[in-house]
């Protein structure tokens, strides 16, 4: 009595949040971060237990065969969410179609030569592996695509194992003691379907949060950068400021602002969208000629800044001569090869500044010298000291 209960509340949390997980994989238009296969899943497993609940005892039917088809295909639907979540596009339909009958045959096929027993046990060793490698694969997952997420992982592996341990021991039951081990009244089965209550209560929020933190740090990220050219835009270069002078150790820093000379021209006669292609190709000079850990930036227009952080003076005019010297040197690609398309710029250099809030000021300071760099005749670094 005390399990079916537990189980037909386990069927509507396990609904509910199915439904939940559709409703936000609509509201996240184009990457659905894997939250309409997690609805997938939730839906077969929710399923599968109403088909256990209907069934009764563990018996043989097609009720039975369906309902273990539906609990295998849900952690597999699990696993093939998890890889669109990490951005790894995978089919869904096709793999789980194949898993289904696959299994439907494999079961029909024990069914007949070794009996009901054997196909409990089946589905028990079944789940015992399955949820074995998803608590490798989770684990793996944390050294690479989701090192943003190590402890979430940890976590996720830990109860997977339980799971897997309980299958395992399921799996010892049926063995040793037949389908009386599958009796809803036994302990066993009352622990087993207490821990997936848990599971079922604990693991869909932690799914939400999951997409919850990667909205965010998307959001950051989008609200830290320039959409032409990935460079930070002058929010992502204060907090990068910021950031670099909060650190122990920090040196000071010389800010260059680098403007394309006569983009107007290149505008007028090529094209705006050949003008865009100019931006994201001088952008891209700039970030291979910066030191890592330098602060490359897109003001707004053809104007971006670099920022060299932890050197001198000599250091930063270096930077600059570096920087002039690979944008004359470089055609921009993607245009036609027999009229290539060359720029150049020129760059004004401030003096070493200490905190990010003197940027307003030093940044006049690299305009005023850009200014000279300008009127001086163009494609060349002007300081602020000279
Ligand atoms: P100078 O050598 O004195 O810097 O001259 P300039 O032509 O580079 O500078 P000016 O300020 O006269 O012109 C900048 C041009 O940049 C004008 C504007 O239409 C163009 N521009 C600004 N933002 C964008 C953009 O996002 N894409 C493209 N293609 N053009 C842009
Ligand atoms: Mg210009
Ligand atoms: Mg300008």
């Amino acid at each position: 009595m005390v399990t079916t209960v537990i189980l037909s509340m386990l069927c509507v949390h396990l609904l509910c949040f199915s439904v939940m997980f559709l409703l936000i994989s609509t509201r996240l238009n184009g990457k659905k971060m894997g939250m309409e296969v997690f609805a997938l899943g939730n839906l077969l497993l929710g399923l599968a237990y109403i088909l256990q609940l209907l069934g009764g005892p563990a018996n043989w039917g097609m009720m039975s065969i369906v309902n273990h088809t539906m609990t295998l295909c849900a952690p597999v639907a699990y696993v093939l969410g998890a890889l669109r979540f990490f951005d790894r596009p995978t089919a869904v339909w096709r793999p789980l179609l194949m898993l289904a009958v696959l299994y439907t045959a494999l079961q029909v096929t024990v069914q007949f030569t070794l009996g009901s027993e054997a196909r409990h046990a089946l589905l028990a060793a079944s789940c015992t592996l399955l949820f074995l490698g998803m608590a490798v694969g989770v684990l793996y997952a944390r050294q690479n695509v989701a090192r943003d997420l190590r402890v979430e992982m940890v976590v996720f592996a830990i109860l997977i194992g339980g799971i897997c341990a309980l299958n395992a021991v399921k799996f010892v039951m049926i063995l040793q003691g037949g389908l009386a081990a599958l009796d809803m009244g036994s302990g066993f089965q009352k622990v087993f379907y207490l821990y997936m209550s848990f599971l079922g209560t604990v693991l869909p929020p932690c799914a939400v949060w999951l997409v919850l933190r990667r909205l965010t740090d998307e959001l950051r990220t989008m609200a830290a950068h320039d959409p032409l050219t990935q460079l930070l835009n002058r929010r992502g270069l204060v907090e990068g400021l910021d950031a670099h002078f909060r650190s122990r150790n920090a040196g000071p820093a010389y800010l260059l602002i680098v403007d394309i000379d006569h983009f107007k021209q290149i505008n007028d006669s090529h094209g705006h969208q050949v003008g865009d292609l100019v931006l994201c190709h001088v952008a891209q000079v700039l970030k291979a000629t910066a030191r890592k850990g330098d602060l490359a930036c897109r003001l707004g227009g053809e104007e971006f800044v670099l920022v060299g952080l932890n050197t001198d003076r000599t250091g930063a005019l270096q930077l600059a001569e570096r920087a002039r010297a690979a944008i004359e040197q470089s055609e921009v690609p993607g245009t036609t090869p027999n009229q290539p398309i060359r720029c150049t710029a020129t760059i004004g250099v401030s003096e070493a500044f200490t905190s990010a809030q003197a940027l307003d000021e030093y940044m006049q300071q690299a305009d005023s010298a850009l200014y000279r760099g300008k009127t001086s005749g163009r494609n060349r670094v002007e300081s602020a000291l000279a």
